[in-house]
């Protein structure tokens, strides 16, 4: 529909005149204030504002829009989106939006098309309108607060920052919906995306950044779906399995790739690790994979990054070393000893003759045995995952931290919660989200937002 200039002007007076109408309304209700025998404090005026805003702003939108939508509201005839047949106007229904300004209500010509039996509003189309009362604006918003803080409280939050209140469970709600939305291709950057950090992080004097892959497990207290008359079944731990790529730029930064995490099983995180994978030009960086003993991420990033370089993670194996020395020697100083010698040979690349140290070790008692052995078997295992000073001296990293942070960060503060425990789903849905913020690409992941859900 075309607009001339003059029609334009006429609009913008139209526009005018009706604003100057909810200016009034509003300062209607300064009233009270202006009428105090005492000056108000600023703090009080800006107070009395936020009460009444919606009356201003949420008033004027609704001038504005009804100013805009006059052709449509008065739309008769229509076609048929799918059939293309001319409709008459079957009825006007009323429905009252949310956002962030205020609500507005809008009585909509609502057509249906009784061979394709579906039925269509033009209007909701066009003003691209949520079906849901609280509109994109807002569903943005609660989506950010929920994935922060426990629904309730994002809830107050809303309401204390906005002025409005949409419950808990509607935060709830319209995070699981979208989150439900958001697939690891959106979440994880895209391959330029990726590409771009990478040359960020290289410079030209300098060799090929390192790129550190690094995963783990968390674990996430999880419930199952209680049935429709019977009572939730007891909580469960599971484990959350993730993986973070950085990158280590020669100046001790970390420059952040992608993180994510998933409750899930050990082919399900293959497979997302090999989307990953997919987008890093493997040539352009030195990879280092990261991880402790656990052998399902050996087998998932072996397979998805052939060519890199295994570390196991120091701390977890030094954490092995000092609670074998803990059961045999107690706490004296020839256990300490022992540790500094065993540390050292591992970093030498000398795991052969701790392995050996420890086979001629007499064990202190039972429970010392079955640790040794069970070290004998770690460092067997993971012989070819232990040279930490070669590491040092090539500038890769023996430390796992980056991933453990992460847990923190994208698992732990907002999944632990005291009493909270989470349906699959749902908890997979948040970790999805919290991952995109993480990885900058929670924009992109909101995108379902601008769509017609
Ligand atoms: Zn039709």
């Amino acid at each position: 529909m075309t607009s001339t200039p003059k029609d334009k002007k006429a609009l913008i007076e139209a526009v005018r005149a009706a604003a100057h109408r909810q200016v009034d309304k509003w300062v209607d209700q300064q009233v009270e204030m202006l009428n105090a025998p005492t000056l108000p404090t600023l703090r009080q005026m800006s107070d009395q504002f936020m009460q009444t805003r919606t009356t201003l702003l949420g008033g004027c939108l609704q001038e504005i829009v009804n100013q805009l939508t006059a052709s449509y509201r008065q739309q008769e005839l229509a076609a048929c989106p799918h059939c293309e047949k001319n409709l008459k106007r079957h009825s006007l229904n009323t429905k009252t939006f949310n956002t962030l300004q205020g609500s507005i209500t809008l009585e909509r010509p609502y057509f249906y098309c009784r061979d394709c039996k579906a039925g269509f509003y033009p209007l909701d189309e066009a003003l691209e309108l949520a079906d849901k009362a609280y509109q994109y604006d807002m569903q943005e918003k609660m989506l950010r607060l929920g994935i922060e803080s426990p629904y309730a409280i994002s809830a107050d939050l809303f309401k204390e920052l906005t002025g409005l209140s949409p419950s808990d469970h509607c935060i709830h709600e319209t995070l699981n919906r979208i989150g439900h939305l958001a697939p690891i291709e959106e979440v994880i950057p895209s391959a330029e995306e990726i590409e771009r950090r990478i040359a960020a992080a290289t410079s030209s004097s300098e060799e090929k950044p390192v790129l550190v892959v690094a995963s783990d497990g968390a674990h996430a207290p999880t419930r199952p779906k209680g049935g429709r008359n019977s009572r939730r079944g007891p909580g469960k731990w599971r484990e959350a399995k993730g993986f973070r790529l950085y990158l280590l730029d020669g100046k001790e930064r970390i420059v952040q790739i992608a993180s994510w995490h998933q409750i899930q099983d050990a082919a399900h995180f293959t497979k997302d690790l090999e989307v990953v994978a997919g987008r890093i030009p493997q040539d352009r960086v030195r990879i280092a994979l990261l991880g402790d003993g656990a052998d399902w991420l050996w087998t998932a990033m072996t397979k998805c990054f052939p060519k890199a370089h295994e570390v196991l993670d120091y701390y977890h194996c030094a954490e092995h070393v000092h609670k074998v020395a803990k059961l045999q020697y107690g706490d004296t100083l020839e256990g300490q000893q022992w540790t500094e010698a065993t540390i050292t040979r591992l970093f030498m690349d000398q795991t052969g003759f701790a392995i050996g140290g420890l086979k001629r070790m007499q064990p202190s008692g039972a429970e010392a045995m079955k640790e040794i052995k069970k070290l004998i078997n770690y460092l067997g295992n993971h012989k070819h995952r232990l040279a930490y000073q070669e590491c040092k001296d090539n500038g890769l990293p023996i430390g796992s931290g980056g991933i453990e942070s992460a847990n923190k960060h994208i698992c732990h503060v907002r999944l632990k919660r005291s009493g909270a425990w989470w349906l699959e789903n749902n908890g997979n849905t948040m970790l999805r989200l919290r991952c995109a913020l993480y990885n900058g690409t929670f924009d992109i992941a909101l995108r379902p937002l601008q769509w017609h859900l």
